[in-house]
């Protein structure tokens, strides 16, 4: 999911359309917003895109200087519109709403002792739990979230809001990115820094591990619910697949780092080859590395159709596979008679792969060599992504060699994760392991896993 908030801005209601609209690779869902004037909320979720969601009309309507947005992708089933965000709710005299990416692990934990104790929830998103925290607690609002947050576990950028204030958090090892800049006096905060570009806002920094920002009429105040400093670990898969090419993460542009694991695959895993293609778009980066590297062309071997939805988002297989035809096509001219180097960001079920491979093979390509740009994706992710359970990670059974052929390719090769480290070079390089959660590819989860019913997902 995608997450975008203003602090005291006359156009939160524009900014926020413009920014979640670049947001957009991050859930086509749905999305919301809820803008406040100071003393009423106006809010106004919708499924689809941004840009089918807030009409001219609707935007009109939707006055203040405080805002949160939110852009989501589910994981499986509870893709309807109670669940999407912001969700918002009543709080003592005045209203509260809330907006997170990312996954709570003890959610339905949390969940099942607050029913016990006379809460209703009003969805099935562990996001509202957040809320019902907050709500039950004595304690004024900040201490209220700060409880919270201590005792919520997963992967999260939180936005909260009520009438007058905003509230801005990120987990205690900052799994899920979260940036912050201004536009003017007005503070905004964005899933990346892409969004900040968009609206000429100045980028000023990456929200920490376990810190939260509180936002009222006295201006910024910097904060933390966790003394503890934990390991950083921000997902890797926001390196490898998930960001925007053009925003910086930790002080790291995707594209670069992209490019700089198509050259260490090339390094780490040559193949002589006629042309380097990758799969647009998460892969271009990476190829023109690989290319770059070892001197062989780069070319446009595939097409992706623009107005064909990212296929992983789409919840069913049937439909994932009819997206991946409707989505791709060879560029024959370009690889008929030739041996392909096809570069990918990451094999989850192999779905793609393979139908990728048989595509250029169907294209005339003689010899097709895959080479990806992170270590086989092993493990489920509890932090937010979507992934499959673990028995349909094809990397979770099956060795590379089974794979291979499993996806008819000529060869296959992963990056290392060492590889994967060094390419990215943010400014965590010194830090253990880079400053990353690499856990679906080796299991090392930063947080607890154990509660009961605990579920890989995204909020
Ligand atoms: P597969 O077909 O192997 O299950 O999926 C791998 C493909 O899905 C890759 O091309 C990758 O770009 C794409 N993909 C889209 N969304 C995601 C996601 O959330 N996680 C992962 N790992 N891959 C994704
Ligand atoms: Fe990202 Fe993988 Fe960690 Fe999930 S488990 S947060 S996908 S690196
Ligand atoms: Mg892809």
């Amino acid at each position: 999911c995608g997450v975008f908030g203003v602090y005291r801005h006359p156009d939160a209601a524009s900014l926020s359309y413009y920014g979640l609209h670049a947001l957009q690779h991050r859930g086509e869902e749905s999305a919301g917003m809820c803008v406040s004037d100071g003393s009423e909320f106006h809010y106004h979720r919708g499924m689809g895109l941004v840009k089918e969601v807030f009409t001219k009309d609707l935007m009109a309507s939707l006055s203040g200087d405080i805002s949160i947005g939110h852009v989501r992708y589910s994981t499986s089933g509870d893709s309807k519109l109670t669940n999407a965000q912001p969700l918002v709710f009543k709080y003592r005299d005045g209203d509260l709403a809330v907006a997170t990416n990312g996954n709570i692990v003890n959610a339905p934990e949390i969940r099942k002792e607050l029913e016990q104790s006379g809460s209703i929830f009003q969805t099935t998103s562990d996001t509202e739990v957040i809320a019902h925290l907050i709500a039950r607690s004595p304690k004024d609002l900040v201490e209220a979230a700060k409880d919270a947050f201590r005792r919520i576990v997963g992967g999260y950028a939180f936005l909260i809001m009520t009438n007058d204030r905003l509230i801005v958090a990120s987990d205690a090892h900052g799994l899920r990115p979260l940036t912050m800049g201004k536009l003017g006096d007005a503070y905004i905060f964005a899933s990346e820094t892409c969004a900040l570009e968009t609206i000429g806002a100045e980028l000023i920094r990456d929200i920490e591990p376990g810190e939260m920002l509180v936002l009222d009429s006295e201006g910024l105040h910097e904060d933390r619910f966790e003394e503890k400093k934990h390991r950083k670990a921000l997902c890797a898969m926001e390196y490898i697949y998930f960001a925007r090419p053009d925003s910086d993460m930790n002080g790291a542009n995707q594209h670069s780092a992209r490019k700089r694991m198509g050259s260490r695959l090339a390094i780490e895993s040559f193949v002589d080859a006629d042309v380097v293609t990758g799969v647009p778009d998460s892969s271009i980066s990476a190829a023109i590395g690989y290319a770059e590297q070892t001197g062989i062309p780069y070319e446009l071997g595939m097409i992706k159709n623009k107005y064909t939805g990212r296929t992983f988002i789409q919840p069913s297989q049937e439909l994932r596979e009819q997206g991946v035809k409707m989505k791709l096509s060879a560029v024959r001219r370009v690889v008929e008679g030739k041996r392909v180097v096809m570069i990918d960001d990451s094999i989850v079920r192999g779905t793609t792969s393979r139908r990728i491979v048989n595509m250029l093979r169907d294209a005339g390509a003689t010899e097709v060599h895959v080479r990806i740009t992170s270590p086989p994706f092993k493990n489920p992710c509890f932090y937010g992504i979507d992934t499959p359970n673990r028995d349909e990670l094809i990397a979770s059974s099956k060795s590379i060699e089974e794979i291979c052929r499993e996806i008819n390719a000529d060869s296959l090769s992963f990056l290392s994760p060492e590889g994967l480290i060094s390419s990215i070079e943010g400014n965590h390089q010194d830090a253990y392991k880079g400053g990353l959660c690499l856990a679906c590819f080796d299991n090392d989860y930063p947080t607890t896993l154990d509660f009961k019913d605990a579920k890989a997902g995204c909020g």
